[in-house]
Order: structure tokens, then sequence, then C-alpha cells
């Protein structure tokens, strides 16, 4: 998964649903840790900024 900065509106959501703890919320960006990231696609249905996208 990857997170479209320009899109994202630090709101924190996906961080919530996210059941392994891959998504951390800074100051001025969202990351998401693809080590950790087991796909499940939580973080990219509920995104109300649709800012997280499938990474290939
Ligand atoms: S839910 Fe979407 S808009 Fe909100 S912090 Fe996550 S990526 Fe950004
Ligand atoms: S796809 Fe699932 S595991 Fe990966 S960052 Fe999103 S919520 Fe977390």
């Amino acid at each position: 998964m990857k997170i479209e900065s320009s899109l994202c509106d630090i709101c924190g959501t996906c961080a919530g649903v996210c059941p392994v703890d891959a998504i951390r919320i800074f100051e001025f960006k969202v990351e998401i840790d693809n080590e950790k990231c087991i796909d499940c696609k939580n973080c990219l249905i509920i995104c109300p900024a649709e800012a997280i996208k499938e990474e290939k």
C-alpha cells in the first residue's frame, strides 16, 4: 500500500483500522510500513480521501 500524500489530510482513520499497526501518523505525513503490511485493504477501504493506493 502507498499513500498519496497530496490527497491525505492526515485524519488518522486508516491507522485505527490496521490490524498490524503498519500505519504511522506524523505531524505532516502518514506512512505505511510495507514490511509489516499484510494487504488486508482495511485502510484502502476506509480512507475518506481515497488517498491509499495498492502498490504494484
Ligand atoms: S485515512 Fe486517508 S486521509 Fe486519513 S490519514 Fe489515512 S491516508 Fe490520510
Ligand atoms: S492494507 Fe491492512 S495491513 Fe496494510 S497498512 Fe492497510 S490496514 Fe494495515
